[in-house]
């Protein structure tokens, strides 16, 4: 369990896209060329040069015409399936920090983009075609490891992102849950056990733009997991026949 959290008070959020920005600086990734297509959302997919984004969704909801907002990134899994099967690939190609940051390294190259991001449940990762290196958030690991907030929690204008020791975190999204619940009922909290970057929701999940799949095991993980118990029976079966014929 890493020791620290960020709490996503959706409902705060305005869409003022300064959480993007301030990744873009920090992390030194230059602005992507994109075309206006008919929405505020822009650019218009994660990439390995955009490890935020504010996702927008328009619904319908008793006749009115409402707006969400939600910044997609990596939410830092507590036990993380791209992680379990970078490992098998190239051990050290990701890893996880005392803080709870999952952070993929130039080792990524070296792995199945396809796969890492099949094992994400919320499709997260994306490769630089050029170099094949696997990019996404990166909790500002380095910024963390200084005493430093995240660069997009500190730019954040309205409040909508908060960070902390984990316990901390998680006793104040609750606080927030049961004061949210009274205006918007339906309000909730997102994998807040399985993450470090947890996600408070106002609206039903259906309201927004997010990926959302079951957690599973990787079929190249799979295989791990079922010959590595087959070599053991494989083994003991040898061993019972050799103490049989009184070896
Ligand atoms: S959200 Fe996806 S990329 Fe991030 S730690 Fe979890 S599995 Fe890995
Ligand atoms: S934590 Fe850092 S790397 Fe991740 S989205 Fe925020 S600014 Fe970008």
């Amino acid at each position: 369990m890493g020791k620290y959290a960020a709490l996503v008070d959706v409902s705060k959020c305005t869409a003022c896209r300064g959480c993007q920005i301030a990744c873009k600086q920090w992390n030194e990734n230059p602005a992507e060329k994109t075309v206006q297509v008919g929405t505020y959302q822009n650019p218009p997919d994660l990439s390995s040069i955009t490890f935020t984004l504010v996702r927008f969704k328009e619904t319908l909801a008793n006749g009115d015409v409402v707006w969400n907002f939600f910044k997609d990134q990596c939410r830092h899994c507590v036990e993380p399936p791209c992680k379990e099967v970078a490992d098998v690939m190239a051990k050290g190609a990701v890893f996880q920090d005392q803080s709870g940051a999952v952070v993929f390294t130039d080792k990524t190259k070296n792995c199945n983009f396809g796969e890492i991001r099949d094992a994400c449940p919320y499709d997260i990762p994306r490769q630089d075609a050029a170099t094949s290196i696997i990019y996404k958030c990166t909790f500002c690991n380095d910024r963390v490891a200084s005493g430093m907030t995240p660069a997009c929690v500190k730019a954040c204008p309205n409040g909508a992102l908060s960070f902390g020791p984990r316990g901390e975190v998680l006793k104040n999204a609750e606080k927030r849950l049961i004061a949210l619940k009274k205006t918007y009922p339906e309000s909730r909290l997102i994998d807040k056990e399985e993450v470090s970057w947890i996600y408070l929701l106002h609206h039903p999940e259906t309201h927004f733009q997010i990926t959302r799949k079951e957690r599973k095991r990787s079929p190249i993980y799979a295989r791990r997991s079922l010959i590595k118990p087959l070599g053991t029976l494989a083994m003991g079966a040898a061993l019972v026949s050799q103490v049989a014929r009184g070896r």
